[in-house]
């Protein structure tokens, strides 16, 4: 199928892209075009009018800032998979990059636009919610700041209203935490059949904070706050308490598809958990 007709209106501003999004109503934005281009094509979506965000001048960036890495909402999938910044602060996102779909889709897909689209399995709305981003919405009315942890509704929804644009996205830098990124995917490059990220932070040699999020088994990415709250004060040096696996399987609610079932999903993500943790107690 090819798409219905559109109007193509290139942005060269925030502002113009925002007053183009008021102005047509059922305007889409198109930023790397690796989701949008496909639902065009099988017309689930008919956009009167596209808004390509590709020429706006410094959207794309990853730049240090006090206690803060800034991430432009334009930023490529490759963009951050390479950044020395990125890797010196959040090698945790270094290692979940590799595994967004293909080199080529990393090349021209973008940070704002996988947030903004908010697939059930991607990686980046779990890395978003376990480094607690915040992400600046602008429209032409003005701007806000939305937390990560409140942005994803559901399964391809996410609070953003039709005329909002995600400028940046924010994270807080993580000193002293170690890390671990685990997932399956029936071929590299493939959606996550399940994934889990996890950080610890060590206090006295015992977990002081512990973060653990998921993607692939609920209709959005998750934080797992109960599996959290039980690592806290422990040492992992037998490894991972059932308990703290059994509560991140609790906290799903995986789909069944042609590609597994929800009983296999469940089952994986708890083994991932337990691999996520024991690589994040390791280098804590
Ligand atoms: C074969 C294939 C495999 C893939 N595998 C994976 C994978 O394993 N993991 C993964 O995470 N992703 C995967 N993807 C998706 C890929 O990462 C896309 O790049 C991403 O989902 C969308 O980014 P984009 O920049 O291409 O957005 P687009 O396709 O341009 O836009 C997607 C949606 O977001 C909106 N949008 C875009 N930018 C903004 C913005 N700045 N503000 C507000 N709204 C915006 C658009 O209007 C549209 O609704 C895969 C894609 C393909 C085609």
């Amino acid at each position: 199928m090819k798409p219905a007709a559109f109007e193509y209106i290139v942005a060269d501003s925030v502002e113009m892209a925002v007053a183009s999004l008021a102005q047509a109503g059922d305007a889409k934005i198109i930023a790397g075009g690796q989701s949008l281009v496909p639902m065009l094509n099988f017309r689930l979506l008919r956009p009167s009018v596209l808004v390509d965000i590709n020429r706006i001048p410094d959207l794309a960036y990853v730049r240090e800032d006090g206690g803060v890495i800034r991430i432009g909402a334009l930023t490529r999938h490759h963009q951050l998979e390479t950044s020395p910044v990125i890797a010196r602060h959040f090698p945790v996102l270094t290692e979940a990059m590799a595994h967004v779909a293909h080199l080529a889709i990393r090349n021209r897909g973008t940070i704002g636009g996988s947030l903004s689209h908010a697939d059930p399995a991607a990686e980046l709305p779990m890395m978003t919610l376990l480094l607690d981003a915040e992400l600046r919405v602008v429209s032409a009315k003005g701007a806000r700041t939305v937390a990560a942890r409140d942005f994803f509704r559901d399964a391809l929804s996410v609070d953003l209203a039709e005329d909002e644009i995600v400028t940046e996205v924010v994270l807080p830098k993580l000193p002293n935490t170690g890390w671990g990124f685990a997932e399956v995917a029936r071929r590299s490059g493939d959606f996550a059949l399940a994934a889990v990220a996890a950080t610890l932070t060590l206090s006295d040699g015992k977990i002081a904070r512990a973060r653990v999020a998921m993607t692939g088994v609920a209709p959005t990415a998750r934080r797992v706050t109960e599996a959290e709250r039980l690592l806290i004060g422990q040492r992992l040096d037998d490894g991972v308490d059932s308990d703290v696996i059994e509560a991140v399987r609790a906290a799903t609610e995986p789909p069944t598809d042609l590609h597994a079932s929800a009983e296999y999903r469940r089952h994986l993500v708890g083994v991932l958990a337990g691999r996520a943790l024991a690589a994040a107690w390791g280098r804590a």
